[in-house]
């Protein structure tokens, strides 16, 4: 896996992506403020706009009408969608929503694989004024269910392959009216089922897109804490601007561009960069629906002649274990710059894209609650390999200790923000009192453990609490610990993030077993196979150890810091004294 080092890298890394508009970035949006940069929104009527419309309907104005928003790459065939297509598209299904009696704030959720109706249903979403939610395709019935009761969504848009999930879990859900599946054939239709191409029949092209305020809901996603069940992260129409200007000045969209974002919208990254951001500058997207394999996304690059590339760590180390000769048996001197994001990208990656591409990786940070990028790697910056960058200018970022008094420079400490940059979640679904829990000392607290050294890079250093990241997945371990105790072998679960060259972390789960079970391979197999059809397929333990007991707190609670400490041969400490944290 280790890349060679190449020898000149400082000459080199200053060298890459500049491109001389960017050169004086920093100069130039040192007064950076959005109140100015407002006026390159799309406002539809006084103080009112929608995101669906900036991101997509302005470009019908303009010579962008015919341009391609989107190729989607699909096992059997490639397609491609104009602004134009998607705006029309995405008005029937509007139309078609309100005909099911849809309005403002009513959430309406996505349960596709990534086929072009979850892109032109998520933008019909937006301009209906409800609210639309995502969920990952490999999400089981049991993630499924936490999400669509808490939010009280009506509406699920799902496929013929993933809706069986949905089926499972229908009756428990009173709010859910409709289902509407993809396709034009009904597979063992229920009450409160509608085939998708039924629905956009006869719809007309045409719709008035309802005007929002810039602080109207306009998306939600779940995401996970170190306790409880996933929590409704929901967002506004105004994040746009936040996430038009990261695109145009982390990821420097340019007309001629084409970008591909690999991020899957059931996650933010595939909703501000893989939909909103890129097309409120008229980018063309690609959106690659395989299955991995690093062949086929080496041949994306190529075919597409890709120039714009955002993608995350574990799928450039995956790349990397392919060996760089794959690699120089494409073309992929179109590319011009690439970024990553969702977990740590270490040195080597960033070596092995310079070795390879002949480009740097520019990492850069953000999190389902900040809504877009923070802190970046912008090109026409020296990257440092490891750090994530700096803030984006009009964003200001600390080191804060647990009172929220700022650290000195060097000193690791929580990563902090101050609130009211315009893509910030504005609540967290029927629960104030975490939303409040977020900010302290007038800063919002990321959750994550930072430096910051002496020319204002930040280093990340890892998570301040129990959440698990596996493969750039968010995982909270409470979820994986609950849906691991339904098990009826199983009598304790305690998760904990294992470091793992490839994936980051894994999912390590030690369990105490229910009389008359014994701990074995074949019993270790069904409990990955249960989890993985009932919770996620992606947030399986991968590795399970069994334990007659588990260490607890004196009220009974699973102390996984410890759990984690007796993994990594690390001292625990004294147990006796650990109280409930
Ligand atoms: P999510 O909300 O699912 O997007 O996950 C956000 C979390 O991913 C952050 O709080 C970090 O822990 C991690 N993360 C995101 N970007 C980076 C990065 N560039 N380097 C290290 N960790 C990151």
């Amino acid at each position: 896996m280790a890349a060679k080092r190449p020898k000149i890298i400082k000459k080199d890394l200053k060298r890459v992506s500049v491109k001389p508009n960017l050169l004086n970035y920093e100069k130039t949006y040192r007064s950076f403020s959005y109140k100015k940069v407002e006026k390159e929104l799309a406002w539809l009527g006084k103080g009112k706009l929608n995101a669906a419309h900036d991101a997509v309907d302005k470009h019908l104005n303009t010579w962008r009408k015919n341009k391609v928003a989107l190729y989607w790459i699909g096992d059997e065939c490639d397609k491609k969608y104009t602004f134009l297509e998607l705006a029309q598209l995405s008005n029937q299904f509007a139309n078609a929503l309100v005909e099911q009696k849809i309005k403002k704030e009513d959430r309406v959720f996505l349960f596709l694989p990534r086929i072009p109706e979850l892109y032109f249903s998520f933008l019909g979403i937006l301009k209906t004024g409800a609210i639309a939610g995502t969920m990952f395709a490999a999400f089981g019935p049991d993630a499924i269910y936490d999400r669509l009761h808490d939010s009280g969504a009506s509406v699920v848009i799902t496929s013929p392959e993933l809706k069986p999930r949905i089926d499972k879990i229908r009756k428990k859900l009173p709010d859910l009216k409709t289902v509407i599946v993809t396709g034009s054939v009904k597979v063992n239709s229920r009450k409160g089922e509608v085939l998708f191409n039924d629905m956009m029949k006869g719809q007309s092209r045409n719709f008035k897109t309802k005007e929002m305020k810039p602080k109207d809901k306009a998306y939600m996603l779940y995401t996970s804490g170190t306790t409880g069940k996933p929590k409704g992260v929901v967002h506004t129409h105004y994040d746009i601007i936040h996430q038009y200007m990261t695109s145009k000045w982390v990821l420097d969209l340019q007309e001629e561009d084409v970008y591909w974002c690999t991020a899957d919208p059931g996650w933010v990254t595939g909703i501000a960069y893989g939909i909103l951001g890129p097309w409120a500058n008229g980018t063309s997207s690609v959106v690659d629906a395989r299955r991995f394999s690093a062949e086929k996304w080496y041949d994306t690059l190529e075919k597409y002649r890709v120039t714009v590339w955002y993608t995350a760590p574990t799928a450039i180390r995956m790349m990397m274990k392919e060996g760089s000769k794959l690699a120089k048996k494409f073309d992929l001197s179109s590319l011009r710059h690439m970024c990553s994001v969702g977990e740590p990208l270490n040195p080597e990656a960033v070596y092995w894209g310079l070795n390879t591409m002949g480009l740097v990786f520019h990492d850069n940070w953000w999190q389902t609650e900040t809504g877009g990028i923070l802190i970046a790697n912008y090109p026409g910056m020296a990257v440092k390999p490891g750090s994530m960058g700096k803030p984006f200018p009009g964003i200001k970022a600390a080191i804060v200790d647990e009172h929220g008094k700022i650290k000195k420079t060097g000193k690791e400490g929580n990563l902090a923000i101050k609130p009211g940059w315009p893509s910030m979640m504005i609540e967290v679904w029927k629960n104030p009192v975490k939303y409040k829990e977020y900010f302290k000392n007038g800063w919002y607290i990321t959750g994550d453990k930072a430096k910051v050294d002496k020319d204002g890079y930040f280093w990340f250093i890892g998570r301040a609490d129990d959440v698990i990241n596996t493969a750039g997945h968010r995982v909270g371990p409470f979820e994986v610990e609950s849906a691991l105790v339904a098990h009826p072998a199983i009598a304790e679960a305690g998760v904990i993030g294992k470091p793992d060259e490839m994936f980051g972390e894994i999912i390590k789960a030690f369990v105490s077993l229910n009389k008359g079970y014994k701990p074995n391979d074949g019993l270790k197999k069904d409990i990955q196979h249960f989890m993985k059809r009932y919770h996620a397929g992606h947030a399986y333990p991968k590795e399970i150890e069994f334990r007659d007991n588990l260490p607890k707190t004196r009220s009974g609670k699973i102390m996984r810091r410890v759990l984690k400490c007796q993994e990594l041969g690390l001292p625990v400490g004294d147990i006796s004294t650990l109280e409930d944290d």
